[in-house]
């Protein structure tokens, strides 16, 4: 039986073919060994659950056995009324779920509870008083294990808990709306999510890989990498995600990247047009004229011309010291343990870099401060600092909030607001196309040519280095953390020189 989990349903929100890829797709193209990162981030849950669970005096211990033996003595538990239960086993016809805990309300019923290793909610903010909402994937594994319950006669309520990163308990409503401009509760999102996986995991529907950037950590990448690139599906275009693909292949039955070159866009556009005019709104929905054109140049540019193009000149100051700047960070633990920066001067280059030696908030404070007095010892109005994307940005910001006495917040801003201060990812996107199916700095250095010293660069094994190097101390590990921030500073040089040469 192919059960309906919670980790489908996870599956399911992070990649809509993942479920059925797992089922049904070439088992022998599966990568076998867990993503390092991956393997972090379960371990730190492991040993979350294990620090929550050790603070509970008494409890009903269901965690060994196979499914259907915990089943037979979760049910037993609770017609005893065990006041909590951990590892409980629910199952009813397809689905199965096990809650971390199932707690006695006083009415009889249970409630479910999960442990998580990450924030409650998201989106909250503290000054700004927004208290965040739930997560999609909190939610509708909460109503899985609700509906069992429901459908076990154990549970009348709409609700779940989830004890968070930080041991707070914050309390799912189930029945509220999604949001505030939404229509739709978490139950009838569960439901519609529930649906899918169900007829996925039965082969009653297929659905295609798309190219995306929570590939990069899936055991499928090379496998679904390989079928997009054979089938040249319109997802190997830069920007060009699952729904737009999708929406393309439906209603213009287009589905290879050769006929979508030749789609002419005013056409397409009088089509949508005339569709909206008889009543289908959902015709190419979301999918403008601009950014339809620009997905078919660059598509042009990845698979036919395969030469950059530069829309016009690309200004960049001449000045003295030139810094390419790279930081580290660990968004699990939320902890910022590198500032790299590739230092060019007309004496030459040099790498300068402040770094955490401890996981702890006056060590973070402290590499922090240092990076920005570097800053201050600099030929004032003789430098120019790149960067790649806006995540050092929203960090420093971050930052900022937790250590306000380092610096004020509008002097980080009037730092990034400089023309000198200059965010690679924006030149790149507004003024130029590259013949690659992704802009990240990875693909772009080295198409420029430009390699990594290291054989598998990633920020995420880099947080796995840095937390084995905490528990170590081993200074080799430290050292391979330093070479890949390094060469990510370096390979923002290389884009650098090629955008100036393009
Ligand atoms: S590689 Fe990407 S498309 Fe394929 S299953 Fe994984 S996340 Fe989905």
């Amino acid at each position: 039986m192919k059960y309906i989990t919670a980790s489908k349903l996870y599956d399911f929100i992070q990649c809509p073919h993942r479920v059925w890829r797992d089922a049904y797709g070439p088992q022998e193209e599966k990568i076998k060994e867990t993503n390092p990162f991956v393997e972090l981030l379960w371990d730190r849950g492991v040993k979350h659950e294990e620090n929550i669970v050790s603070q509970i005096d008494t409890y009903e211990d269901i965690s060994e056995g196979s499914h259907e033996e915990r089943f037979a003595r979760t049910i037993e538990a609770m017609k005893n009324k065990a006041p909590l239960i951990y590892q409980g086993v629910l199952i009813h016809e397809n689905m199965l779920g096990i809650p971390d805990l199932l707690k006695k309300l006083p009415d009889d019923t249970y409630m479910p509870i999960d442990i998580k290793s990450g924030m409650g909610v998201e989106g909250a903010d503290e000054e700004a008083g927004e208290e965040g909402k739930p997560k999609k994937h909190y939610a509708v594994q909460l109503c899985l294990y609700n509906e069992l319950l429901k459908k076990l006669g154990f549970c009348s309520h709409d609700n779940g808990v989830i004890i968070d990163i930080h041991g707070d308990h914050v309390e799912y409503d189930l029945s509220a709306l999604m949001g505030l401009r939404s229509k739709q509760t978490w139950w009838e999102f569960y439901e519609t999510i529930k649906k899918h996986v169900e007829f996925l995991l039965n082969n009653q529907h297929q659905n295609k890989p798309a190219m995306a950037g929570i590939c990069k950590l899936c055991p499928w990448y090379s496998s679904c990498k390989k079928w997009c690139e054979q089938s040249k599906d319109l997802t190997n275009v830069f920007y060009v995600g699952r729904s737009n693909r999708d929406r393309i292949n439906e209603d213009l039955l287009v589905e290879s990247l050769d006929e979508f070159i030749e789609l002419d866009v005013e056409e397409v556009m009088k089509q949508k047009e005339a569709e909206k005019k008889s009543g289908n709104k959902e015709f190419l929905y979301r999918v403008g004229k601009d950014s339809l054109a620009k997905a078919i140049t660059r598509a042009n540019i990845l698979h036919r011309t395969k030469k950059p193009v530069s829309y016009g000149a690309i200004d960049l100051p001449e000045v003295s010291h030139e810094l390419f700047f790279d930081i580290e960070d660990d968004p699990t633990q939320d902890f910022v343990y590198m500032h790299g920066v590739y230092e060019r001067t007309v004496n030459g280059e040099r790498f300068v870099h402040f770094t955490a030696k401890e996981l702890s908030d006056e060590e973070e404070k402290r590499v922090w401060q240092e990076f920005w007095q570097y800053i201050e010892s600099l030929p004032q109005d003789d430098y120019a600092v790149y960067y790649y994307s806006h995540h050092e940005e929203t960090t420093y910001k971050r930052l900022q909030k937790r250590y306000p006495d380092v610096i004020s917040l509008e002097a980080v801003e009037s730092f990034y607001d400089q023309p000198n201060v200059i965010d690679l990812y924006k030149t790149v996107c507004k003024q130029t196309d590259w013949p690659i199916g992704s802009y990240s700095l990875k693909a772009l250095a080295t198409y420029l040519g430009f390699s990594w010293r290291d054989e598998t660069p990633s920020g995420a094994l880099s947080i796995q280095w840095f937390n084995e190097y905490l528990e170590t101390k081993d200074e080799t590990i430290l050292n391979r953390i330093l070479e890949y921030n390094e060469d990510d500073c370096k390979a923002t040089m290389v884009l650098k020189d090629g955008l100036v040469n393009l």
